[in-house]
């Protein structure tokens, strides 16, 4: 096991510490996952730099809760070998559920405290897709950035910006050029020591131009996960990298892959506009179609609210409610928590950012 600073570097703070804490009596270590195999694991933080998953644990987990990129697991650590004993709960979650289908959820990516949300200004900016990334972002339990690239090329930058603007609320922005250099210490000032980051976005807007720049080379790492107690032959890339400067970047082959995410959930954060005007409606359970005193529809026909972005709320409203309906307990109950957070998040920043309040 790493010393506690280092550990901590990687992300182990007392969140997870609490939890290992129960088992401290076991001589247990924490250790993260960098790598996936069938049931070996790249680990970093432990002294083995591979860990085996038991047969007995593997087919008591669900299927969901298997140690993934970016977990915390209790180890029996080894000089070459560890043994994976247990998988720490999950502070954050990005699920990825295919709506208007019955289809498993799948995890993109657990533990990442910041989302770098990347849009292009030559790319055909949408502020639909961009709110729903956001709003995955937010229930995943994660913070969003918003990040502009290709700065370098000609565009409108300022409707631009003032379109993102009405997504984005609150959030932080950063304007780069992968291409340049530009901008990337804006980027920088989100991540350090201990902090786990994400990147997503539409296929070519330059995420992987930013990590190669971040990363500061181009060819990523490749760590090979050799054969599990099967003999069974796997090779992995390294999906978890420390960052020069501090810092570990999350990169997993379904987050790059990423088109269109079909999450849903974090209404309450990406719309809070339309919430606060909702609540000025005379009925509680306003559906602000055709209600009397409805504040929200009143916005709209004087022109402060968007009619695009009241019908995405009510887009997104009637995935949720499908998505509920067919969500099994486990992950309502996680989600359940998550809004929690996102709730405290949500009065944290109502509290320093006056645009919030209006
Ligand atoms: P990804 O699909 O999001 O990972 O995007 P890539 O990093 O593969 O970039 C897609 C294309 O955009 C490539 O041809 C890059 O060279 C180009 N690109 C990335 N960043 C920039 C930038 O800042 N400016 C310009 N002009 N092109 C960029
Ligand atoms: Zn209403």
């Amino acid at each position: 096991m790493l010393g506690l600073s280092n550990l901590q570097s990687l992300g182990f703070d007392d969140y997870f510490a609490e939890q290992m804490a129960a088992f401290s009596d076991r001589g247990w270590v924490p250790a993260r996952i960098a790598a996936e195999g069938q049931s070996s694991f790249h680990l970093i933080g432990s002294r083995a730099p591979i860990g085996d998953l038991p047969g007995r644990l593997l087919h008591a987990l669900g299927k969901l809760d298997r140690p993934v990129v970016g977990d915390w697991v209790a180890v029996t650590d080894g000089d070459e070998r560890a043994t994976i004993q247990s998988v720490l709960e999950r502070r954050t979650v990005l699920l990825r559920r295919a709506a208007g289908t019955l289809d498993e959820p799948q995890i993109l990516a657990v533990n990442v405290d910041v989302f770098f949300v990347v849009t292009a200004v030559n790319r055909d900016f949408s502020e639909r897709r961009l709110e729903r990334y956001i709003t995955a972002v937010w229930n995943s339990g994660a913070e969003p950035v918003v990040v502009l690239n290709k700065i370098d090329l000609e565009a409108e930058r300022g409707a631009l910006r003032e379109a993102i603007g009405r997504v984005a609320i609150g959030l932080p922005m950063v304007e780069v050029s992968a291409r340049e250099g530009t901008g990337l210490d804006d980027l920088r000032a989100h991540i350090g020591p201990g902090k786990t980051i994400g990147f997503i976005g539409s296929s070519g807007v330059g995420k992987s131009s930013l990590i190669n720049r971040l990363i500061g080379r181009e060819v990523q790492a490749v760590g090979e996960l050799r054969a599990d107690e099967r003999g069974r032959h796997t090779t992995t890339a390294r999906q978890l990298v420390e960052l020069p400067g501090g810092g570990v970047l999350v990169d997993t082959p379904g987050m790059r892959e990423l088109g269109l995410l079909d999450d849903v959930g974090g209404v309450e954060v990406s719309f809070a506009d339309v919430i606060e005007l909702a609540e000025q409606c005379r009925f509680r359970d306003c559906a602000h179609s055709g209600e009397p005193g409805c504040a929200v529809e009143g916005a709209v026909a004087s022109g402060d609210l968007p009619a695009e972005r009241l019908e995405s709320y009510r887009k997104l409203v009637r995935e949720i409610e499908a998505a509920e309906r067919k969500r099994d307990p486990v992950i309502a109950s996680r989600t359940k928590a998550r809004w929690k957070a996102i709730h405290r998040a949500l009065r944290a920043r109502e509290k320093v950012d006056p645009k919030l309040k209006r």
